[in-house]
């Protein structure tokens, strides 16, 4: 009979126990970060009828009047090209601009699908649904509000841009020469009905493949407001599952896209 006042005892004296809570910093120190973009410089790559690339003007380097060190430069960068944001308006009239897309849907936990061996046997591949079909029978299903990252094993090709596009030529004729990995519209169709994803990424320079003419994952992804980001670097750092990732692209007013500096929270182990 008396088991059950002391019963109540140990249980009140628990739950008055100071709870030690865990902030922000000293959770984030348990893991580690990746940087999922490539630099800007002379070498970044952008598509072969784009008339510029990136520039960087020095306006000014070295010692000032008043004696002390100064530099200050200007870029140029057409929106898509290198590590980039696609903002929904790119092909889907009265969709977010860049400057629109909702912070949370920026950042998120990210899963890595793996398609590396499917696209080193063959340049023009395009994910289909069974591969996400077999990723989620060794992960589980898709979680909601998940950014879906596709390795394809093409950005370690980067900066070999007649290996990473295709061609090294410039200009209209040189875009029938394209060929690199992608996502299917078959399978954009199939996840736009049956998950519920906030953004697509991969470490090609499109989310459509190479010698695609109609750009379709473009179209059905993009007129939901699903986001896209392309050229992304490093994705061989990752876990399946299990990253956080930050996408946060150059706010442009009434972008169509823009460069975007992406970074990954992995905890450690
Ligand atoms: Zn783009």
């Amino acid at each position: 009979m008396k088991i059950i006042p002391l019963l109540f005892f140990v249980f009140f004296v628990s739950c008055n126990q100071p709870v030690k809570k865990t902030t922000l910093p000293e959770m984030l120190a348990t893991g580690k970060w990746f940087d999922l973009s490539h630099d800007f410089s002379v070498n970044t790559v952008y598509w072969p009828n784009n008339p510029t690339g990136f520039r960087l003007d020095t306006q000014f380097n070295g010692m000032s009047p008043g004696g002390f060190y100064y530099s200050s430069n200007a870029f140029y960068a057409p929106e898509h090209g290198g590590t980039h944001l696609d903002a929904p308006v790119h092909f889907a009239k009265g969709k977010w601009s860049a400057d629109q897309i909702p912070l949370q849907n920026l950042l998120g936990a990210a899963l890595v699908i793996d398609v590396t061996d499917q696209c080193s046997k063959n340049a023009d591949y395009q994910v289909t649904i069974a591969d996400v079909e077999a990723w989620e029978k060794q992960y589980g299903k898709i979680q909601d509000d998940a950014i879906l990252l596709f390795r394809t094993g093409w950005g370690k090709f980067y900066l070999d841009v007649a290996k990473y596009l295709g061609t090294a030529e410039k200009g209209q004729e040189a875009t029938t020469k394209l060929h690199f990995p992608a996502i299917a519209p078959e399978l954009a169709d199939w996840l736009i009905k049956n998950r519920k994803i906030k953004a697509v990424g991969l470490d090609t320079p499109s989310i459509d493949f190479g010698q695609s003419t109609d750009f379709k994952s473009h179209q059905l992804f993009y007129a939901e407001n699903i986001p896209g980001f392309e050229n992304v670097a490093n994705m061989d750092e990752l876990p399946a599952t299990g990253a956080f990732i930050f996408a946060l692209p150059m706010k442009i007013k009434d972008g169509s896209g823009g460069p975007i500096r992406i970074i990954a929270w992995v905890e450690n182990g």
